[in-house]
């Protein structure tokens, strides 16, 4: 299959045929990666449970790890779900359009594929205006996982969707880099208080001060509960190179470089903003912005990652950002793709 690129421009006359044109693929089944505020998204028809099965047949994602169904109102979210709450109503006024997910208990036209069996589905309204301009004329919800293979760096420009999936997939919308660059906040409102099922766009500190407190993973589960958001506890968003984390100190990061360059051939840093790095041709730098600015970090986390395995590094160093706002996502990631 020959992967088309749809290269947008921003100005509506040029880009409407070509939304058209990704339109009529969802429409017919068919693939589309497509730009969000947060990362590119690998989207098919929700409702087509065989377009849906394609999804996780090109990213190698296992079937049981349920995509985020995204939509352009909250009208939408309210014919796909059924949850009267008081708590969700509020959620949806306060951050939608934007990055939260809510996990809410779905309606039956929504394919079981999407959400792996399970009687809920994770729902958000994107705020890109391509990713609402593709929704729209669509004319349905689209299923949307990030677009890359299953357990690597997330895509933040079309480049980063073909080098994973090109051949596999229908087209890509193409318009640059994604603004945010790290995922949606996921929040399972079928629990008392809701549980936060990953960091992302939407810090946690204000969704606490729109709902008031909620349960994070990591604080006890009652017993027999089942483990809440699955595709969630395996090694994720890595790149192929080992990703070794230190404490976020300039003088500690130097030596974990001085370490890793005597144990690897080629090493990686992702460094911030007028750190010093030692001094060997065998050591690559990613410049990755200023330490504490979240937004800058967030939007360049996975283009540094992938960059510096494109240059064959054995071992990336970075320091682990704190558990704080923006940066509890970035956290999260880099955890993960540590293990
Ligand atoms: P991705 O689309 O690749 O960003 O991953 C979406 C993630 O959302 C999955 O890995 C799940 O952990 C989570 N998720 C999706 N649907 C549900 C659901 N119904 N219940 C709990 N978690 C979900
Ligand atoms: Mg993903």
């Amino acid at each position: 299959m020959l992967t088309q690129r749809l290269i947008l421009t921003g100005n509506e006359a040029h880009d409407e045929p070509l939304i058209q044109q990704a339109a009529a693929i969802i429409h017919a089944g068919g693939l589309v990666a497509f730009p969000t505020e947060t990362v590119y998204g690998l989207g098919a028809d929700a409702l087509n449970s065989e377009a849906v099965r394609r999804i996780f047949l090109a990213k190698e994602r296992p079937a049981w790890d349920p995509l985020i169904v995204h939509v352009d109102t909250p009208e939408a979210i309210h014919r796909y779900t059924h949850d009267y709450s008081v708590l969700t109503e509020k959620l949806i006024r306060a951050f939608m359009p934007g990055p939260l997910t809510l996990v809410l208990p779905k309606r039956e036209m929504i394919s079981d594929v999407v959400t792996a069996g399970r009687d809920t589905v994770a729902i958000r309204i994107p705020l890109h205006p391509v990713a609402r301009a593709l929704i729209r004329s669509s004319g349905t919800p689209i299923a949307a996982p990030s677009a890359n293979k299953f357990g690597r760096p997330s895509p933040t420009t079309a480049d980063h969707v073909l080098h994973d999936l090109n051949g596999a997939i229908e087209a890509v919308l193409d318009a640059g880099q994604t603004p945010m660059g790290v995922e949606s906040t996921i929040l399972d409102m079928t629990t008392q208080p809701p549980t936060l099922l990953r960091p992302g766009g939407v810090p946690k500190e204000a969704i606490e001060a729109v709902i008031g407190a909620v349960r994070t993973l990591g604080d006890p589960i009652e017993e027999g509960e089942p483990l809440p958001a699955p595709g969630l506890s395996v090694r994720h968003y890595a790149p192929k190179a080992k990703v070794l984390l230190c404490a976020p100190e300039p003088a500690i990061f130097y030596g974990a470089l001085k370490d890793a360059l005597s144990q690897y051939a080629f090493v990686g840093a992702l460094r911030p903003e007028g750190w010093r790095t030692p001094d060997d041709p065998r050591l690559r730098v990613f410049e990755w912005g200023k330490w504490g600015d979240w937004e800058t970090l967030a939007q360049r986390l996975f283009r540094g990652l992938r960059a510096l395995e494109q240059e064959q590094t054995h071992a990336i160093v970075c320091p682990l950002p704190p558990e704080e706002g923006l940066a509890r996502a970035l956290r999260d990631r880099l955890l993960r793709a540590a293990r």
